[in-house]
């Protein structure tokens, strides 16, 4: 995007995040679909800050009002399958992922965007919160990303996780939202925007206009199909099998969805199947394009039909504005190219792919008491 005054960029986003949540407000409190869940022994806000969380299936990223971005650690839990206790959370788990003893499981609880664990879910939210402040027992008001694409059930599960891990008032925001908020798109105005956020678990397309969404896809691809297809092309084309971590750090190696100026080489160890010996081969970066090809081509497939399903005047605004590239699967090199070629829209990558969703919803919690008293706390 555009460099400009970063203090101007943060008014004018101030600026859009309040009237985007009163066009949501009023929304919501028509279609009845306001999301407003409260502690039942509500404590006195005791100075706690609000806080905004992206519980992202790959990384947790937390916003604290006032403060900013606080932390941003994978998403992962690791447990004691004996004892049931919480051994490690964060980038400490993900270390242990493939590497712990019998008795401890280093997991991811959200699966393509939704939670697969709640227990551990709730203990992930619960460290991040005692994280957020700097003590175990906070109740701050939290509002939570949620995919567009997600069943009410499993919204409901994402606010009683937080409920159950501290939060003393939960909301959900919709994460294309949050990303076009973050990215500063102004989307409360009776514009079309269209936003891809590729995720660890997910992809989203979504068309915004005035502070909703108008038409949306989501799709179970994202940067992990990416490593999987990649381990997949390894066992088939060298017969070495490698790890989900190996996967991903080749991706970010060497990976790429447009022929690179310079393609790149890298050696990939792992167990050869038939020996059984670690053995290196070496990998091209024309390969790993190859690997990729089918998970890029779903998402590219998603965008396509979300573009069919837009009606004719938003669609005239998609194409003179473009498309926003959020998430952390929108940083493979080529991409943006890949995506212009195949839809004939200028696309954008946003400041901060990785957080701006985060920070999307922190501008949301700025407004908080708009949600908040519009609609009366659900008993
Ligand atoms: P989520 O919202 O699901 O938590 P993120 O937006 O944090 O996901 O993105 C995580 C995904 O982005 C991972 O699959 C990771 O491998 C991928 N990713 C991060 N950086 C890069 C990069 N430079 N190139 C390609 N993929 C990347
Ligand atoms: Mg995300």
């Amino acid at each position: 995007m555009a460099r400009v005054d970063a203090g101007a960029l943060w008014a004018g986003a101030c600026d859009a995040a309040r009237r985007v949540c009163e066009a949501v407000g009023v929304r919501l409190h028509r279609d009845g679909s306001r999301r407003d869940t409260s502690r039942r022994h509500v404590a006195p806000n005791l100075g706690v800050h609000d806080i905004a969380i992206d519980l992202g299936t790959a990384n947790t990223v937390v916003y604290v009002s006032g403060r900013g971005i606080v932390a941003a650690e994978p998403s992962v839990v690791a447990v004691d399958s004996l004892s049931g206790e919480v051994q490690a959370v964060g980038v400490e788990a993900e270390r242990m992922i493939g590497r712990t003893p019998a008795t401890i499981s280093a997991t991811r609880p959200l699966r393509h965007g939704v939670i697969a664990d709640f227990a551990v879910t709730e203990q992930m939210l619960r460290y991040f919160i005692a994280r957020a402040f700097d003590r175990r027992w906070a109740h701050p008001r939290v509002i939570v990303c949620a995919p567009s694409g997600v069943t009410e059930v499993e919204k409901r599960a994402v606010e009683e996780a937080a409920l159950a891990a501290g939060a003393r008032r939960v909301h959900l925001i919709e994460e294309p939202i949050a990303a076009a908020i973050g990215a500063g798109l102004r989307i409360e105005e009776p514009v079309g925007r269209m936003v891809l956020d590729i995720g660890g678990g997910t992809s989203e397309v979504a068309v915004i206009s005035l502070g909703a969404i108008v038409v949306s896809r989501s799709v179970r691809v994202g940067g992990y199909e990416m490593d999987d297809a990649i381990s997949h092309y390894l066992r088939e084309a060298y017969q070495l099998a490698i790890g989900s971590q190996t996967a991903e750090a080749i991706k970010l190696q060497i990976g790429s969805a447009a022929p690179l100026a310079d393609e790149l080489t890298t050696g990939v160890r792992g167990r050869h199947l038939v020996t059984g010996l670690p053995t290196e081969v070496p990998l091209r970066s024309e390969e790993v394009r190859e690997a990729i090809h089918a998970p890029l081509e779903e998402i590219l497939r998603a965008i396509e039909d979300t573009l069919e399903d837009t009606p004719p005047e938003l669609a005239g605004d998609i194409a003179r504005e473009g498309l926003l590239l959020a998430g952390g699967g929108t940083l493979l090199p080529g991409l943006a190219r890949l995506v212009s070629a195949r839809t004939g829209m200028a696309v954008t990558l946003a400041d901060s792919p990785l957080t701006c969703v985060a920070i999307g919803s922190g501008q949301a919690l700025e407004h908080f008491d708009q949600f908040a008293t519009r609609l009366p706390p659900r008993r």
